[in-house]
C-alpha cells in the first residue's frame, strides 16, 4: 500500500469541498498555494468561471484533474426528457475532454417524478450509459459509475452497490468503470470482493474519501472530515490499491453546517493533514 505522506501529489480536492466561500478560480489558486496538485471540479462551477478560462488556469498552475463532476441523471418520464438528459451528458463529456479529465463521474439518477418503477429507472440508466459510450469510446474518455448509498436511490442514483455497478459494467463492455466513494459503500459486506472484481476488470477509475458521522444530521450535506467518523479509510484504500488503482485520493466533503462555513484555507490545511495521517 502506498505511503501517502510520501506522495503529497496524490491528494486531490473535489471542489465541492470549499464551494460555498470560493469560486473555481480561487479554488485553483488555493490548491496551488497548499500544494494540492489535482482537483475534481463541478460543471456549474466550470460554467460560471468559463470552460476556456478553467482549462487555461489549471494548465498555468500545473494542476491536473482526478475526475469531472458529473454526468448521469439519465431516467426521465418521457422520451423528450431522456433525450435532454443524453444531450446534457454529451456536453459534460466534451467538457471533460477539454479539461483532460481521466474520467467523467456518473451519478446515474433516480426515479422520474411520480414513478415507483425502480427497475425501470435502472434500465433507463443502463440504456443512457450505453448511448453515451458510443461517444465516450472514440473520445477516449472513461465513464465512472459512482454507486450511491441506498438512501439516495429515489432522487440521485438507483445504482447503490458496487456489485450492481460491476454487473452493469459487465453488460456494457469497454469504456465504463466505477468510482469508489467510501461514504457510499463503506457499509457493504461485499465491498472487498467487489473492489477486487472491479480491479480484475481494470475498471477502478476514481477513489473518493470523507467520513460517516454518528449521528448524521443531514442525509446530503453532513459528511465528515476523514478521521471524524466511523469509516476505516486505509483498509478500503488498501483494497482499491490491491485492485490496481494508482490514481488520486480525492477529498469530497459536503458539509453545510461545519466545513462549508470555515475559512477555505483552513479546510485545505486540514484536508492535507488528514490525508497524511488518517487516509
Ligand atoms: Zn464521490
Amino acid at each position: 500500500m502506498r505511503d501517502l505522506a510520501a506522495h503529497p501529489e496524490l491528494l486531490s480536492l473535489n471542489t465541492a469541498t470549499v464551494r460555498e466561500r470560493w469560486g473555481l478560480e480561487a479554488i485553483i489558486e488555493g490548491c496551488a498555494r497548499h500544494g494540492i496538485r489535482a482537483i475534481s471540479p463541478w460543471r456549474d462551477q466550470v460554467a460560471k468561471a468559463g470552460l476556456a478560462n478553467v482549462a487555461k488556469s489549471i494548465r498555468a498552475h500545473g494542476i491536473g484533474l482526478s475526475g469531472y463532476c458529473r454526468g448521469g441523471m439519465f431516467p426521465a418520464a418521457d422520451d423528450a426528457g431522456r433525450q435532454r438528459a443524453r444531450d446534457d451528458n454529451l456536453r459534460a463529456l466534451e467538457e471533460a475532454v477539454t479539461l483532460a479529465a481521466p474520467c467523467l463521474i456518473l451519478v446515474v439518477g433516480g426515479l422520474p417524478p411520480g414513478s415507483k418503477d425502480i427497475a425501470g429507472a435502472r434500465r433507463q440508466v443502463e440504456e443512457g450509459i450505453a448511448w453515451l459510450l458510443e461517444a465516450a469510446r472514440p473520445a477516449g474518455m472513461k465513464l465512472a459509475i459512482e454507486p450511491l448509498h441506498p438512501m439516495y436511490a429515489a432522487d440521485r442514483a438507483c445504482v447503490n452497490t458496487l456489485a450492481q455497478a460491476n454487473d452493469m459494467c459487465d453488460r456494457l463492455g469497454a469504456g465504463v468503470g466505477v468510482a469508489v466513494d467510501v461514504y457510499h459503500v463503506w457499509w457493504d459486506p461485499a465491498l472487498e470482493r467487489e473492489i477486487a472484481r472491479a480491479g480484475r476488470a481494470g475498471r477502478l477509475h476514481a477513489f473518493h474519501v470523507c467520513d460517516w458521522l454518528v449521528p448524521t444530521a443531514d442525509l446530503l450535506l453532513d459528511r465528515g472530515m476523514m478521521g471524524d467518523g466511523v469509516i476505516d479509510i486505509p483498509r478500503i484504500r488498501g483494497w482499491v490499491e490491491a485492485g490496481g488503482f494508482a490514481g488520486h485520493v480525492e477529498v469530497e466533503i459536503f458539509s453545510a453546517a461545519n466545513w462549508w462555513k470555515r475559512e477555505p484555507d483552513e479546510v485545505l490545511r486540514v484536508c492535507r493533514e488528514r490525508y497524511d495521517t488518517v487516509c
